[in-house]
């Protein structure tokens, strides 16, 4: 691929992120400016760019990563392909205050059930959660005497290239972010060990009295799989709290259910260290 192609497919993404409202007219020069920077590309395409209608941006993502890889950007594994690919969107992004004044307006006009289904578009259209992987996932419901099961077996997680399993053993641990649950993951460049999150946006809510964070899960086990995390790293605690942490936000959410993995590694929670539950 030339560069000429390359300067193409950032055309192409500038128009997805148009259309999918990452970005609005007036920040496409400065957008186009930085991708062009970040694949060091000195002239923008000046060719047709033909309509298209694309539910993620993985297609275009893909052929930019291609080129990455082409011209020594990253190498060619999945890991540094995904951080790669938050990055490239990291660039289209609106601003974490952006996203949370929208937020904030679209549920004080419409309601918070548009509220969060602005929230939940943005959350693929950035690529944070990556469709093109979750919708690899199996689902199947199963009848019981105590209702319709719905049972999950999650294949969007990727897997580590053993190559990578070793690099990331020699990474010394900064201990920044403390965990993937934590707020410091927004906008985190992400390392072999540490997801990048520049495609990351959470909405600030008040629960119980306390600050609180919601956003969605990146691997969606079930539609608008979505996470309230506290905003310091303090670990899973069950307690007479809990139950008033969760009737609160689904008042504030009612059309959201909330429920906890529970504190204890036999129950399937993965993160004990940081306080949190899942909804959706
Ligand atoms: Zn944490």
């Amino acid at each position: 691929m030339d560069s000429r192609e390359a300067a193409m497919h950032i055309e192409r993404l500038i128009k997805f992120a148009l259309k999918k409202g990452l970005i609005e007219e007036l920040d496409v020069i400065p957008s186009r400016n930085a991708l062009m920077d970040l694949f060091k590309i000195e002239k923008p395409y000046e060719g047709e760019v033909s309509e298209e209608e694309l539910e993620s941006p993985s297609p275009i993502l893909n052929k930019l990563l291609d080129y990455a890889v082409q011209i020594g950007l990253i190498e060619d594994t999945v890991t540094y392909r995904d951080l790669m690919d938050a990055r490239i969107m990291g660039l289209l992004m609106p601003r974490e205050s952006e996203v949370v004044k929208k937020f904030n307006t679209i549920a004080s006009e419409k309601g918070i059930e548009k509220a969060t289904e602005y929230f939940y578009k943005l959350s693929q259209a950035s690529n944070y959660i990556r469709m093109d992987r979750t919708s690899q996932n199996l689902y199947w419901r199963t009848p019981t005497e105590y209702g319709s099961l719905e049972i999950t077996i999650n294949l969007s997680k990727p897997e580590k290239d053993p190559k990578e399993i070793e690099a990331a053993k020699k990474i010394p641990q900064s201990g920044y972010p403390k965990c993937l649950l934590c707020i410091e993951n927004v906008g985190f460049a992400g390392n072999l060990n540490h997801p990048a999150r520049q495609n990351l946006r959470i909405i600030p809510v008040k629960v119980a009295g306390e600050q609180w964070y919601f956003q969605y899960s990146p691997y969606v086990y079930y539609n608008e799989h979505c996470i309230l995390l506290h905003e310091s790293h303090i670990p899973m605690k069950i307690s007479e709290k809990t139950f008033v942490r969760l009737f609160d936000f689904i008042e504030q959410f009612p059309h959201y259910f909330m429920g906890s993995n529970g504190d204890l590694p036999i129950v399937g929670g993965s993160i004990l260290s940081h306080e949190h539950f899942q909804g959706g």
